[in-house]
């Protein structure tokens, strides 16, 4: 029992009669493990929370989805910090509630009884997550992007509507099942589209019988005047012809103003489609309202430079779940940002239970952006540095590889990528939904007769092997 709450407390119980400082972390990505890590030398104990056994590099969760990779090429577990940082804990559990009056917060895992935490310091990174902009009705058709299994959920979708529509009757629905959308222009709206086209033209191109994946529609959606508009708008012109040369109708201005399982309403017009995705905006963790800090309209905690919620309050807001402003500048909520103020954090942390002189504000170090539009085509935009082609594709490569949180993670990538690049083909092409949801309960009435499917009522499709005619 934890005498200061009277409430049970469960694990971690190893702090209980410690008398270190204890620094509870909450969310194991960029910046809480930025954080951990930073943290390894100080005198403290170290607790990281997370819902979820391990750290997504979330840069190339598109690639998941479309196959390139594995879940696991791109995530890590985080019990391995353990290994290497003797002073850290690492627990599984969802955080539900901080109660800063009494310096605990409350977690649960599954079913298991809910445990409270005590902590001298906190330091909140649990993200962001998809929002709908409040339509949160069409998140049951157009999945987000976010974690690995959204991006199985999505791979299951793209590959499953090819299989329904090679069994299709009527060329309508066989048009319905290849047309993609994808609701956003910002960079993973854009990788996502670029990805999906090279899905459908080089990989899929000779894999069936009855439809031409060459055929497929792509269609990116864009709210505002121009995609990526965090670029250079020459870099996003650029990128914009080349989703043009790849096949993809980048539609701007265009806001999906309602969607279903038929399609996607624009400009009053059904867009008919069986997959939908949500890459347009994303919201703070709402943990980031509970600790007694002001939000901003995507729910981010605000706080000042020294990313705390009142100055020595030993509570810190940081990554995705903070606004930070500098100079009346935002820092963006990117990889660098997190890794940057989960860094500083623990310098600060570190310092004050060293009772030693603490770092100057936290300042952003703006390394640049990056996005990639395809095979040989990626944008690059730092201070003093503007490209785009084949070389900035290059060094997209080797920084993200560079950045993959483990050996093993960068080696498999590295063959997988290579492996893509010369053949076309993908390692992950997986449904990995039972076969229970592949079926249309309303279209599958009737059995299959030996040789062939019914699709509709009283509709036979021959899956015999019948020749299409191909683009050229
Ligand atoms: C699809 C996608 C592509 C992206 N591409 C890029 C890119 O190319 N370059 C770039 O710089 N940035 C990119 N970003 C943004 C970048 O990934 C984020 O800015 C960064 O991950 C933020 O780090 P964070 O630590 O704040 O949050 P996250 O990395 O999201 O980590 C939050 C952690 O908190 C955990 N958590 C959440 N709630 C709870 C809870 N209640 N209890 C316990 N644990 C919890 C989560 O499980 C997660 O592990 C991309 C983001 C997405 C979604």
């Amino acid at each position: 029992m934890d005498q200061t709450s009277g409430r049970s407390t469960g694990p971690p119980a190893r702090a209980s009669n410690n008398v270190r400082p204890r620094v509870v972390i909450v969310g194991g990505g960029f910046a809480g493990v930025a954080t951990a890590k930073r943290l390894r030398r100080a005198n403290v104990d170290v607790v990281l929370i997370d819902k979820r056994n391990h750290q997504i590099f979330q840069p190339l969760l598109y690639q998941v989805a479309t196959a390139v990779l594995a879940p696991s090429d791109i995530a890590a577990p985080l019990r391995q910090l353990t290994e290497v940082q003797p002073n850290l804990t690492v627990q599984m559990a969802e955080v539900i509630g901080i109660d800063v009056e009494s310096r605990t917060i409350r977690a649960q895992l599954s079913d298991a009884a809910a445990f409270d935490v005590p902590f001298d310091f906190l330091v909140l990174a649990p993200g962001a997550t998809p929002t709908y902009f409040g339509h949160d009705g069409f998140a049951e058709n157009a999945p987000g992007l976010k974690t690995l299994s959204d991006a199985e959920v999505i791979r299951s979708k793209i590959l499953k509507a090819y299989e329904l529509a090679e069994v299709a009757p009527d060329s309508a629905d066989r048009r319905r099942l290849t047309t993609f959308v994808i609701v956003g222009g910002g960079p993973t709206g854009v990788e996502l589209a670029a990805t999906i086209a090279q899905l459908a033209r080089v990989t899929l191109r000779r894999d069936f019988r009855r439809i031409d994946p060459g055929q497929t529609q792509i269609v990116l959606l864009e709210g505002g005047k121009r995609i990526l508009p965090s670029f250079d708008e020459d870099l996003a012109s650029a990128a914009r012809r080349q989703l043009n040369r790849l096949g993809v109708m980048v539609r701007t201005g265009a806001v999906a103003e309602a969607i279903d399982d038929r399609g996607v309403i624009v400009a009053g017009q059904l867009l008919p489609t069986a997959t939908v995705i949500w890459a347009a905006g994303v919201a703070a963790s709402r943990l980031s309202a509970q600790v007694g800090a002001q939000t901003d309209r995507a729910g981010r905690a605000l706080v000042g430079l020294n990313l705390e919620t009142s100055p020595g309050s030993g509570v810190f807001v940081i990554g995705d779940a903070a606004s930070v402003l500098e100079n009346g500048k935002a820092v963006p909520g990117v990889a660098q940002g997190a890794l940057q103020q989960g860094d500083y954090v623990g310098k600060v942390i570190a310092a004050r239970v060293a009772e030693g002189s603490e770092p100057a504000p936290f300042h952003y170090r703006d390394k640049g952006s990056m996005a990639v539009v395809g095979k040989d085509f990626a944008l690059l935009e730092a201070p003093g540095v503007r490209m785009r082609g084949r070389l900035a594709w290059l060094v997209w490569a080797f920084i993200h590889i560079g950045f993959l949180p483990q050996l093993q993670n960068r080696l498999r990538v590295g063959v997988q990528w290579l492996w893509s690049y010369y053949t076309g083909q993908r390692g992950s092409r997986l449904i990995t939904e039972g076969p229970s949801n592949l079926r249309r309960p309303d279209r599958l009435a009737e059995g299959p007769a030996p040789g062939s499917t019914t699709v509709g009522p009283g509709t036979r499709v021959e899956l015999a092997a019948q020749p299409v005619e191909r683009a050229p």
